[in-house]
């Protein structure tokens, strides 16, 4: 069996969950295994369609009211009991925070190995081929696990989410009992708060205008905000910028910060260094602007301007605008 840990958020299952059930479906398809998801919290059942939808052949559901919010010694104790009673070969988890948490602290329970942040599986001759990012994305390494069953957390966005129901449409549903005492509930977490930001998040936006040093100031980002605007998109900053206090912590993209894949990408007064690169490197297209001719951020860029930012960015935001006017 392929076992999938299915993560929920505020009702709704986690789009990465749905990538590393599509990736469990691809495993279980080459190696003639059951595809089973696990879900561990309360009023599971109504998320059977989409597991359906996305191939599983089998739910595992851990149901109880004291589920309902994440408590990690209650779900590591689900899940390593899931583990012990249904004996799969793999068990995979997105690395969301919750996803790490959790199948870090199952494979400390049970002494087994884990390959984090997984970006390509696949079987040959019987043995499991995992590549792995490391150092931040720049460097990718080809793992074997040699305990099973294998625990793998995936990259999120590395396996894109594809429904494709099983053949024959049918999905079993098993629930698993697990007692859980008080102990098991020192830690609950009782609330997740969004961050509270204007417009598009900026993973999702598809088209990120991003600043470094070169904007200078809190004040220079105003520019970029209305460049991003202009295209229905987002603000990002490197570190320096946000370490400086122009932009806040969120906004931070690279190795420390979030990761992006925009259709485009900005980036104003950044140098390039290859922390914040690993941040932006699956965007479409790079546009670099950037007063240093020998900046190392235009050998990775698509298309280079070289100029002050303070000049340029007002011109294209001015000649958009024209553009746009004309229809
Ligand atoms: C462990 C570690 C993790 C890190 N994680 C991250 C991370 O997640 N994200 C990140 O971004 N960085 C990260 N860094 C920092 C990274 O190494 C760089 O220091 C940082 O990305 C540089 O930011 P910058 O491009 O804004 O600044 P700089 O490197 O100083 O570049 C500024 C650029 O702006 C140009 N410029 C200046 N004025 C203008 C102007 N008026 N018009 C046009 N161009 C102008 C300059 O020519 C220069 O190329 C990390 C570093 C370490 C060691």
């Amino acid at each position: 069996m392929i076992l999938t840990f299915i993560e929920e958020r505020k009702g709704a299952l986690v789009d990465t969950s749905l990538e590393a059930l599509t990736a469990g479906r691809r495993l279980a398809r080459a190696s003639g295994l059951p595809l089973a998801a696990l879900l561990i919290g309360a009023d599971l059942e109504r998320h059977l369609p989409k597991l359906r939808e996305f191939g599983a052949e089998r739910a595992i559901l851990v149901e109880s009211d004291k589920l309902r919010a994440y408590s990690p010694a209650a779900y590591t104790k689900a899940l390593v009991q899931a583990i012990k009673a249904r004996s799969p070969k793999v068990v995979l988890a997105s690395a969301t925070a919750l996803g790490k948490e959790l199948l870090g602290r199952a494979a400390a329970r049970l002494d087994l190995g884990l390959a984090t942040g997984c970006t390509e599986l696949s079987f040959q001759d019987g043995r499991m081929k995992i590549t792995r990012a490391v150092w931040g994305g720049i460097l990718f390494a080809e793992v074997e696990l040699l305990s099973e069953p294998r625990l793998l957390t995936l990259a999120p966005h590395a396996f894109p989410a594809e429904p494709e129901p099983a053949p024959n449409n049918r999905l079993e549903v098993e629930r698993l009992e697990v007692p859980l005492e008080e102990a098991d509930l020192k830690l609950v977490v009782r609330e997740l708060l969004e961050a509270v930001r204007k417009g598009v998040s900026l993973t999702e936006a598809e088209v990120v205008v991003a600043g470094g040093r070169g904007v200078g100031s809190e004040e220079g980002f105003k520019k970029l905000e209305e460049l991003a605007a202009l295209f229905g998109g987002a603000v990002g900053a490197t570190r320096i910028a946000v370490n400086n206090g122009w932009r806040p912590a969120e906004e931070q993209i690279g190795q420390t910060g979030v990761r992006v894949a925009p259709k485009l990408y900005f980036a104003c007064g950044i140098s390039g260094a290859v922390q914040h690169m690993v941040g932006c490197k699956d965007a479409k297209i790079i546009v670099a602007i950037n007063k240093d001719p020998q900046a190392p951020i235009f050998a990775r860029a698509d298309y280079g301007i070289v100029g002050d930012l303070h000049e340029v960015v007002p011109a294209l935001i001015e000649e958009i605008k024209r553009l746009k006017g004309r229809g």
